[in-house]
């Protein structure tokens, strides 16, 4: 029996979460032996993660009788080295950086308030306040899938609370300026969520403008270039007066401690992020150039293809018949029928993925 009176209005009314394709999934659908599956559809680090993180995932194993410490400063000491940026502008977060996302909407969003978000983009952006009482509003992309910052102004009122900006962007992997998002921190009273989950694998981050700014948050994660997605480890950037109060309702121990000290060893691995960035970076621009149809320029640790006048429906359903998991983008909002999100593999695998593109593609003439 359902209860649908039981629930709040908003969550009958919000859509379930598509997440990629796992490897149990496809290996069952096309009976497919698990070993021989490549996932490439949820942009996880493909080198596995960091020997470093996983020793201390094992050492502290034998401690977790033991609550960790309340606002993982571990963590956040090492983040600030990271970041350059003082520990009163950093918050660690769990599960993840959607843990960053809930607490925030907890901490800001009161019935009648408006979030802005460009798409197409994250999704969790959209649950994340809504399910806290917010109105979403959607702004199409404009010219080449990137964000219309002119539309994005428009879209702004005095009821605004958070503009979502995801930069580079998911699942177009484009970047937002810096003049950009100057301009939009200027143009609102409420405040700018700039997401940086991907910003290892690009030239830019905007980091130091929490310095600048009262109005900039900025979601981080290790579950991209650090490969630790499975830890559910994020954290934030923002500034001092917004940590205060976030800390006063972010769940307590939010990040447990092995995660915690994983993130630390992670941290310190130097030789597992660059390998990781330069491995990405000659295997982003080794698809841009050998996929046949059209790319774009992604700055992220994954490409989006356009495979028109084929639909990402046919397309990505041959590729899992080989084994090869990708993203149809479908659920994407304003995405339409024909992009394909692809995480950058090894080299090997890299090379799967174009002999795969490439039949479909001369499967369809
Ligand atoms: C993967 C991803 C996240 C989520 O990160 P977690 O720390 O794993 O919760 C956030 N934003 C974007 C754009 C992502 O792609």
């Amino acid at each position: 029996m359902s209860r649908p009176e039981l629930i709040k209005d908003v969550v009958n009314s919000i859509a379930e979460y598509v997440p990629g394709k796992s490897i149990e999934e496809i290996a069952k659908k096309y009976g497919i032996d698990p070993i021989d599956i490549i996932k490439l559809g949820s942009n996880e680090n493909v080198l596995g993660p960091s020997q470093k993180a996983v020793e201390a995932l094992i050492s502290y194993a034998s401690k977790v009788n033991i609550y960790p410490s309340a606002d993982a400063s571990e963590l956040v000491e090492a983040l600030s080295v990271y970041t350059g940026l003082p520990v009163e502008n950093i918050c660690a977060s769990g599960p993840g950086m959607d843990g960053l996302l809930d607490n925030l909407m907890r901490v800001l969003i009161e019935p009648g308030d408006e979030v802005v978000i460009p798409t197409p983009t994250f999704s969790y952006y959209e649950i994340a306040a809504r399910a806290n009482g917010a109105t979403a509003i959607h702004v199409a992309p404009g010219e080449g899938l990137k964000f219309d910052i002119t539309a994005i102004k428009e879209a702004i009122t005095e009821r605004t609370k958070v503009v979502f900006l995801c930069s580079p962007n998911n699942p177009t992997g484009l970047l937002t300026s810096e003049d950009d998002v100057r301009s939009l921190l200027e143009s609102t009273n409420g405040l700018v969520f700039v997401d940086e989950a991907y910003v290892e694998f690009s030239d830019k981050s905007l980091s130091k403008l929490v310095l600048e700014y009262d109005n900039l948050v900025i979601g981080r994660t290790f579950s991209k270039a650090f490969g630790l997605a499975g830890l559910r480890i994020g954290y934030g950037l923002m500034p001092e007066w917004l940590k205060v109060q976030y800390m006063k309702i972010a769940t307590p121990f939010n990040v447990s401690l092995p995660a915690v000290m994983a993130g630390v060893a992670a941290l310190s691995d130097s030789e597992y992020l660059e390998k990781s960035i330069s491995m990405t970076v000659e295997g982003r621009k080794f698809l841009t150039e050998n996929i046949p149809f059209k790319v774009y320029d992604s700055q992220a640790n994954f490409i989006l293809v356009d495979v028109s006048p084929l639909v990402a429906k046919d397309v990505s359903e041959s590729l899992m018949k080989k084994g090869i998991i990708v993203r149809d983008c479908r659920s994407f909002r304003n995405a339409g029928e024909s992009l394909i999100r692809v995480t950058v593999g090894t080299r090997e695998q890299n090379e799967k993925v174009v002999s795969a593109f490439e039949e479909a593609k001369a499967v369809s003439n």
